[in-house]
């Protein structure tokens, strides 16, 4: 069976756990799924600032990783607009809700 990785935040920590493990061990060997309840992953909080104060207009450009990216590039499941709401570390489950949906 194949093991499988949960990342719960899709921004600087989470993807920066996720990406070195795909580069250690490939899809066949080990799923990744990541949760991100937000709309995007890889985002610059640092650039925040400078979005705000017109500095950078495009919001996009804060966005250093889309999750698109990580799908098809890393084979790495990102479920955004995904909330973790538990884990069961006993069980080795992790119960989390669609925020589009509502569904867990
Ligand atoms: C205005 C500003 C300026 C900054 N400037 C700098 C700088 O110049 N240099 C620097 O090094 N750092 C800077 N930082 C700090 C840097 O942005 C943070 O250290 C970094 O974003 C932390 O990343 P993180 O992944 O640990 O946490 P976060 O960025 O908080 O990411 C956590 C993610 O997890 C998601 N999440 C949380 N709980 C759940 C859940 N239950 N289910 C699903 N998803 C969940 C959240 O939506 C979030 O996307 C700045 C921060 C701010 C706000």
């Amino acid at each position: 069976m194949t093991e499988r990785l949960v990342v719960v935040g899709g921004d600087a920590a989470g993807m920066s756990a996720a990406s070195p493990a795909r580069r250690r061990r490939g899809p066949d060997d080990l799923e990744i799924v990541a949760f991100e309840r937000g709309s995007t992953t890889s985002y610059s909080a640092c650039g925040i600032p400078y979005w705000i104060g017109d500095v950078v207009s495009d919001r996009n450009r804060l966005i250093s990783r889309h999750p698109a990216t990580f799908r098809h590039s890393f084979a790495i499941d990102v479920r955004i607009r995904t909330e973790v709401e538990e884990i069961d570390l006993d069980r080795r489950e992790v119960r989390a809700r669609d925020l589009e949906t509502g569904s867990t």
